[in-house]
């Protein structure tokens, strides 16, 4: 428990805007370490602001789409503190041919004025797509997938909602569903991808886990102006020195904060005053 986040939120309920299950990965810590109890609303409908299906599609940017969640959710259920996360895939931004996965919790507090944001972005993903012309090659493409404890999507083609089933996760149901789709899809293949909802996917439940953690650092680094939680890490500032040769590397030289309540701002260097040669592209190029 840290003492000083207690203060500001200690016996606060949370309403925590999701429908998949996010509330098992955030509720326990958000109570340990900020007193915060987190509860959810049975009827709320998360699909409405995006689907990683794409029947939908997310309006605005993940941040965005967590802020309009957490709104909605703080109104619905009359509280003043709500809990929002967003996740998205894709190829990783320094690693471009290995899949990615990007997760953001978002904390609105209304009582106080602030919007505490936490992210990890990582590359341990069970993620798996593709077209598919038989049972075996479905089998085996979702078993790479993590396939059945991560669960599927069997669909006509990439974009076609119609006839989709979501949530795959036995043998029995899924081979059912590939059979049937391929026997009435005009003899063209049909299209698996990993059901990558929250309580679908457990390495997604993990890394929002990890990003819960992150916003309880980021909730626990208070501003030197105004002392409100969420004195925000908003960048690195790439160039700190090569200890051999002396120039810039792509490592941190300094990060620079910003408070969420009242826009103060610092740049901070880091500790270390030389990088390891071994991160500098001129000596281990
Ligand atoms: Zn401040
Ligand atoms: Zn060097």
């Amino acid at each position: 428990m840290n003492e000083r986040l207690y203060q500001w939120f200690g016996g606060r309920s949370a309403v925590c805007a999701t429908q998949h299950g996010k509330e098992q990965a955030m509720g326990p810590l958000l109570a340990q370490h900020a007193g915060i109890q987190l509860f959810t609303l049975p009827e709320f409908d998360t699909d409405r602001f995006g689907t990683f299906t794409r029947e939908i599609p997310r309006a605005g940017s993940m941040i965005e789409a967590a802020r309009a969640k957490a709104i909605s959710a703080a109104e619905i259920a009359c509280v003043d503190l709500a809990i929002a996360s967003e996740g998205s895939f894709g190829p990783h931004p320094s690693f471009g041919l290995i899949a990615g996965n990007l997760e953001i919790v978002l904390l609105l507090d209304r009582r106080h004025g602030l919007e505490i944001v936490g992210q990890h972005l990582t590359t341990n993903v069970r993620w798996v797509h593709g077209v598919v012309h038989s049972t075996e090659q479905a089998l085996e493409l979702a078993q790479r997938g993590g396939f059945p404890s991560h669960a599927m999507v069997v669909r006509r083609s990439e974009n076609d909602p119609v006839g989709m089933i979501k949530g795959l996760n036995d043998e029995e149901s899924f081979v059912q569903a590939v059979q049937h789709l391929l026997a009435t899809n005009e003899g063209r293949p049909i299209f698996i991808e990993s059901d990558l909802r929250a309580h679908c996917n457990p390495t997604r439940m993990q890394n929002i886990r990890c990003a819960t953690l992150d916003l309880l650092e980021e909730m626990a680094r208070f501003c030197p102006a105004c002392g409100a939680p969420g004195f925000q890490r908003m960048e690195a500032i790439p160039g700190l020195l090569c200890r051999w040769c002396r120039l810039p590397t792509s490592l941190p030289s300094a990060y620079r904060f910003e408070c969420n309540r009242c826009g103060h701002q610092l740049t901070q260097t880091v500790e270390e005053s030389f990088a390891d040669p071994g991160q500098c592209s001129f000596c281990n190029p």
